[in-house]
């Protein structure tokens, strides 16, 4: 199977690229997903964050209390790297199967960490889209009514664009309409269909 790994900051358009390949018939694996299916009530790896952390992280429901697990690894790398010793090679293990079950020309991984996770190990070839910092904070906020300033936080803890751009094979800037992103995608769905 060719597998796409597809990646860009927040707010630069990996869901809109996504959608249009699903559209064109192409399976879309979405680690983001997938991290979080990982954790749901029942799962092996809830029973270990709870293990790990104690259970000041789970909500009387039984399931994960994200935000104060976000807030807690938010400040303390250590915590960061003893919550990703657990999941992250559980969710590769899941993103790996699903990426074997797919049954597309060519299947697409979705990650907004695809390099920082080294996701990018499970994929063919990697597609960047790219855009300003200006744009992406312009449609975050618009999306998810998040402060500037919060957005400005997430892209400086994501990997720098140019390092991203050195690292992608293929680079798609979605600064224009979406029908521009889409034009530019065409090309690169021929290149995947026939690689
Ligand atoms: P990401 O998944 O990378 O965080 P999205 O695909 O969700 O980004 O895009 C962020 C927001 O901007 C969404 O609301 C999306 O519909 C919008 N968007 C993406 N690309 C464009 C574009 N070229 N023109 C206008 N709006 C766009």
């Amino acid at each position: 199977m060719f597998i796409v790994g597809l990646t860009g900051g927040i707010g630069s358009g990996k869901s809109a690229a996504s959608q249009w390949f699903e559209k064109q018939g192409i399976q879309v694996i979405d680690a983001d997903i997938v991290a979080r299916e990982v954790v749901d009530v029942g799962q092996p790896a809830l029973k270990e964050i709870a293990t790990a952390f104690g259970d000041w992280v789970l909500q009387a429901d039984g399931s994960l209390n994200r935000r104060a697990l976000r807030e807690h690894i938010f400040q303390s790398p250590e915590s960061r790297h003893t919550l990703e010793a657990i999941t992250h090679p559980i969710i590769r293990k899941s993103i790996i199967e699903q990426l074997n079950a797919a049954t597309s020309p060519y299947v697409i991984l979705v990650s907004p960490l695809l390099f920082e996770t080294n996701q990018h190990e499970l994929t063919d070839r990697n597609l960047l889209i790219d855009a300003s910092e200006e744009i992406q904070i312009a449609r975050a906020s618009q999306r998810d009514g998040q402060s500037i300033q919060q957005i400005q936080k997430i892209i400086a803890a994501q990997m720098p664009r140019a390092e991203k751009q050195q690292r992608a094979d293929d680079i798609v800037l979605n600064d224009g309409h979406l029908k521009h992103l889409y034009q530019q995608l065409i090309a690169l769905h021929e290149n995947y269909l026939n690689h």
